[in-house]
């Protein structure tokens, strides 16, 4: 595809949830799928905006004629997100993250930061509008040496999140609404399918390196905005996949060469065959106006500090001898802190070692065992022992089985003396006369259960057995 002779342009809208409390309350962010406790029927109306005329986008909606159902809990949502009590001043954990982005992206910052109301009509929001901050613009960032502008950088609330719909009706669950999301909306500065994936890989690494983002499915969204020569601007709706971003814009370039007649600016939702269906007209400028509910705040921009970017932090733990796939899986994950500190505290460990255990061992510790979430704690005393010599890295799994189910007693896996390793490998020999030394091995392991390392019994037990034991 020819992007140069199309005249092709494209730019990113990425929406990543912050790992924080709710922007303008304090319930947690936290999503449920049991049985909600409340459910609350509302309807919700366009009005005319502040130039008399209803939003292209609200009316639109409006024709839809539907009722809204909010479903919500009352451990994790309160009235803030019913609409039935103001909201609290801003969360100011989810500002800070969001000025330090600011900053790694070389954007302009307000001095002073205004909440305002962006009216949503979808039914999506209880209020009837999404809370929204700007607090970052004309930025940019480096996308393989080429410069790629940041027009805006706005922190706002996430909205409700579609759970059914009928003919008349439309049911949000509310443990979304609220979540903190940053919205970062680039320059159209990217001309290839290609430099567009490069872009928001670049993004969603430099916002993962602050350590703050919330991880898992549905947790950052990708909206492209596309654009050729002669034709409107198309966004294509929750592009999500990296690796396959290539086929929505090919696609989808296809499809406004091949379109006959002219089309208006409007959304598409992507469909997994790369494919993708009219969703709405381009909504218009966004009307907003100021959150009267909720005071101005001057932030502290002096106390917001830059951050590693996992790029660079992957470039220093590959010199301290970690692999091409290690270090980068290390660098990015949750325990890269905590790896760097028990590289710094433990010096007879290998930290190709504490990187193995930190990610290969705690995700054989959730296939196999399923125990998730292993502390930081758990994990330092672990290294502790190991460098003070008190147990031995091939246990180091069982020691973790051990102490998730509060079963860990050090005297249990202290090694065995040389002697009564003896004796233990003579008792397996004659439990198991004229067994091989692979089924002798076995044995001898399983019933050792990490008291003397693999090596150290297998050396035992080729002497027994060349003594013709
Ligand atoms: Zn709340």
């Amino acid at each position: 595809m020819d992007y140069k002779k199309l005249g092709f342009k494209a730019g990113l809208e990425i929406h990543q949830q912050l790992d924080s409390h709710k922007l303008f309350c304090n319930c947690p962010s936290v999503l449920r799928d049991d049985k909600p406790d409340l459910k609350i029927m509302r309807t919700l109306r366009a009005v005319p905006g502040e130039h008399g005329e209803i939003d292209v986008a609200a009316f639109y909606e409006q024709l839809k004629g539907k009722y809204f159902i909010y479903e919500s809990y009352y451990d994790v949502n309160c009235e803030v997100e019913l609409d039935e009590a103001p909201p609290y001043p801003i969360n100011e954990d989810a500002l800070k993250i969001g000025l330090t982005v600011a900053k790694m992206m070389h954007c302009e910052t307000p001095d002073k930061v205004q909440v305002m109301r962006k009216t949503v009509v979808d039914g999506s929001n209880t209020s009837g509008f999404q809370r929204t901050v700007l607090i970052g613009k004309d930025g940019w960032i480096k996308v393989n040496k080429k410069k790629i502008g940041i027009n805006f950088l706005i922190l706002e609330e996430d909205a409700a999140r579609r759970t059914a719909e009928d003919d008349h009706s439309v049911t949000y669950r509310l443990d979304r609404l609220g979540i903190p999301m940053l919205e970062v909306v680039t320059a159209p500065d990217m001309k290839t399918a290609d430099e567009v994936k490069e872009t928001a890989k670049v993004i969603g690494m430099l916002l993962r390196s602050t350590g703050k983002m919330r991880r898992g499915i549905g947790t950052i969204r990708q909206d492209v905005n596309i654009s050729i020569k002669d034709h409107e601007r198309v966004e294509m709706k929750g592009v999500q996949d990296l690796r396959v971003m290539h086929k929505y814009i090919e696609k989808e370039v296809k499809r406004q060469i091949e379109t006959k007649g002219k089309e208006k600016p409007h959304v598409r939702n992507v469909k997994p065959d790369f494919s993708s269906k009219f969703l709405r007209p381009l909504p218009g400028a966004a009307r907003m106006y100021p959150e009267t509910d909720i005071p101005m705040v001057k932030p502290d921009l002096k106390g917001i500090k830059v951050v590693e970017l996992i790029q660079e932090k992957t470039k220093r733990f590959e010199k301290l001898g970690l692999g091409k796939d290690l270090a980068p899986l290390v660098a990015g994950s949750e325990r890269a802190e905590l790896f760097e500190e028990l590289v710094k505290k433990y010096k007879k460990i290998k930290p190709g070692f504490i990187a193995e255990t930190l990610t290969g061992t705690l995700a054989e510790l959730k296939r196999d065992y399923q125990i998730e979430g292993v502390s930081d704690s758990d994990l330092k005393k672990v290294f502790e022992y190991l460098n003070e010599g008190k147990i031995h890295k091939d246990i180091i799994l069982s020691v973790l089985v051990d102490m998730a189910k509060d079963q860990f007693e050090i005297k249990k896996y202290e090694g065995l003396e040389t002697e009564d390793l003896h004796e233990e490998l003579m008792a397996v020999i004659k439990e198991n006369k004229g067994a091989p030394f692979g089924a002798l091995m076995g044995q001898a392991m399983a019933k050792l259960k990490g008291k003397a390392s693999g090596e150290k019994v297998a050396k035992m037990l080729k002497e027994l057995m060349e003594k013709g034991h």
